[in-house]
């Protein structure tokens, strides 16, 4: 493993004064899909900023919203009072999604993921399954670096650093088989029994034991994991035999990633709590919420012995600026009908991908939604060089992707044209042909 550094693009936000000196990428200005840098180029966003900016970038309705909001009132606080967009924000985003009634304002993912795990640990209690502590999260998922988020995340070297995590955590395997899946498009057909890998895990603990499950419907960060048709429906079906909750960290999923609101909505499954962040205000103002199916709320409410408490939440939390912004984002999602333009194109964007298969390198394309991935052969002993080095090129062609190990990562903004579409597979195509 090589030592973080300043080229390492995961390194950054702590090295940022030297990397300010010694590599002077920088964005100053953003419109739509571009950004433009410090030297004046024009960047093409194929990454919707890092899977936020969903409507894109400097939308006036919400700058405006959070402008007129800012000379209104600036802050409340939303334990023991309250302000009214934080109130009209709830309620619009529970309209969004059938069967769930609540939401809980963070303002992160970080934050949203500890906050469901939280919420789901007193639930258990709230019902009178006090025993159920243990929590299962998946390899190769990513939720967020709080210790919760470490913990019930499948990524070693996120969590190694920082010793002992939660305890009673599994992990189920993730569902990625290269060898049978690549260059699958949607939704793979194999891998379906990895579910029943829950059943495993539960009669080693008992499912007294067992408080809640989480994952994400699609795995973003660690590359773009689709799951095998059927396996979120199984997953469900095992949880609820077992009356362990189920959650989905739609972070990157929702707010129309996958050309549908929730990945709940694309996958017809639904979890009994879902966390979102990112695209809920479409990125202007951090905030994120955590979707609580109905009844979870009322359990804690009507909890037998009244001591069952839900001692929790952030200074920020509803914070109107956010409320503001978010307001706006979503009614510029339904305006522009960005979740069904999503949709529309998510067809195109697949075509588009799938004609680099045979580039170099490239071991496999993967697509779901306006989301894509294209995984390269690393070099031996030196993971993430051959993609950074494809990231350092795609920028002096004009072009933002992400990359994760060896996996470029794509998600632009669900305004981008065709043309845009044609401008990132053909700039990732010329990219392909020199990375070494
Ligand atoms: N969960 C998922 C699925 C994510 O993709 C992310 C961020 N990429 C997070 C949680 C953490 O969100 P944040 O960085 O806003 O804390």
């Amino acid at each position: 493993q090589t030592k973080p550094n300043d080229l390492d693009p995961f390194w950054m936000p702590f090295t940022a004064n030297r990397q300010f000196k010694q590599q002077p990428r920088m964005f100053v200005e953003a419109e739509g899909v571009h950004y433009t840098t410090a030297d004046g180029r024009k960047v093409l966003d194929g990454t919707s900023g890092l899977w936020c900016c969903n409507a894109g970038h400097r939308r006036k309705p919400i700058i405006e919203a959070v402008q007129k909001q800012v000379e209104k009132l600036d802050f409340a606080p939303t334990f023991q009072m309250g302000h009214p967009l934080s109130f009209e924000f709830a309620s619009r985003l529970t309209q969004m999604v059938e069967g769930f009634s609540q939401v809980f304002f963070t303002n992160s993912g970080s934050e949203s993921v500890d906050t469901a795990l939280k919420i789901a640990l007193a639930y258990q209690r709230a019902i009178g399954q006090g025993t159920r502590t243990r929590l299962i999260g998946r390899e190769r998922g990513y939720h967020g670096v709080g210790f919760g988020g470490i913990s019930v995340g499948g990524i070693v070297a996120n969590r190694k650093t920082f010793g002992p995590m939660l305890n009673g955590v599994d992990h189920l395997p993730h569902t990625h088989d290269l060898a049978k899946n690549a260059y699958t498009r949607g939704e793979p057909e194999h891998g379906l029994n990895l579910a029943d890998e829950l059943e495993r895990i539960v009669a080693l603990h008992d499912a007294s034991t067992i408080a809640a499950v989480i994952v994400e419907p699609v795995a973003g960060s660690t590359g773009v994991l689709i799951p095998p048709k059927g396996y979120l429906k199984r997953l469900r079906e095992i949880c609820d035999k077992h009356g362990i909750l189920l959650i989905f960290d739609e972070v990157i999923t929702g707010f129309g990633r996958l050309g549908a609101p929730f990945a709940t909505d694309y996958f017809g499954v639904k979890p009994d709590l879902f966390t979102t962040a990112k695209g809920i205000t479409n990125a202007v103002v951090p905030m994120g919420a955590v979707f609580c199916r109905d009844g979870i709320y009322d359990a804690f409410m009507n909890a037998p012995d009244n001591t069952i408490e839900l001692f929790h939440g952030y200074t920020y939390s509803g914070h109107p600026l956010a409320c503001a912004a978010g307001l706006a984002t979503i009614d510029l999602y339904k305006d522009e009908g960005l979740f069904e333009r999503a949709a529309e194109l998510a067809p195109y964007w697949e075509d588009g991908l799938h004609s680099l298969k045979g580039g170099n390198h490239v071991i496999d394309i993967r697509n779901i939604g306006m989301v894509g991935a294209i995984e390269l052969a690393g070099i031996p002993g030196k993971p993430t060089a051959r993609a950074f080095d494809a990231f350092l090129k795609a920028y002096d062609k004009g072009l933002l992707i992400r990359t994760t190990g060896d996996i470029i990562a794509l998600s632009p903004p669900l305004i981008v044209e065709k043309s845009h579409i044609d401008f990132i597979v053909d700039t990732v195509g010329d990219v392909l042909k020199t990375v070494h």
